[in-house]
């Protein structure tokens, strides 16, 4: 009678077991799905291959192109601008604007969730830095002094991204 209890209790005890981790899981895969957003993590030899060497210098050590140098700054076309690094669309072209800075520029990110911001000081104040979401690869800067609706300038380098023109309805 004892054996059988303790049986019992042990397939309970599983049983409870492997329905939370299977819960669990099935949460922090579907929040990802939600997002569009499965990690793409390479190693930095993998990176730098994939790159050319102004990519990896602003995606995968934080530089910045010089102004006026890049591809996009001046770039007009119905699309979606997406990461350089692993083609996540990150802005919308209606969302482009012109800033006279010599970088893409756009009010808002296409979701919220494609892109992270981190701060750093590398010229010795606060800088909002962007991100992508997916590839954690480095794409500009957000400052407050943007156009509206949002007041937001996202200014990025060209280097960190590609233009997918609007396919037709
Ligand atoms: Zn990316």
């Amino acid at each position: 009678m004892y054996k059988l209890f303790s049986v019992l209790t042990l397939s309970i005890l599983m049983m409870a077991c492997s329905t939370k981790n299977k819960a669990q899981n099935a949460n922090a895969s579907q929040a990802l799905l939600d997002a569009g957003l499965t990690p793409v993590v390479k190693s930095e030899e993998v990176w730098k291959s994939e790159l050319s060497e102004m990519e990896y210098y602003v995606i995968r050590e934080k530089g910045t192109e010089r102004s006026f140098t890049g591809d996009l700054w001046d770039h007009k076309g119905d699309g979606v601008y997406t990461c350089r690094a692993c083609a996540l669309p990150l802005f919308d072209s209606k969302t482009k604007f012109k800033s006279g800075t010599g970088w893409p520029s756009y009010y808002e990110p296409v979701k919220d969730a494609h892109i992270r911001e981190d701060t750093d000081h590398l010229l010795g104040y606060p800088r909002t830095e962007v991100l992508c979401n997916r590839c954690g690869g480095h794409l500009g800067h957000v400052f407050n002094d943007g156009p509206q609706p949002t007041g937001l300038r996202y200014c990025i380098n060209s280097a960190s991204l590609d233009f997918v023109e609007r396919e037709e309805p």
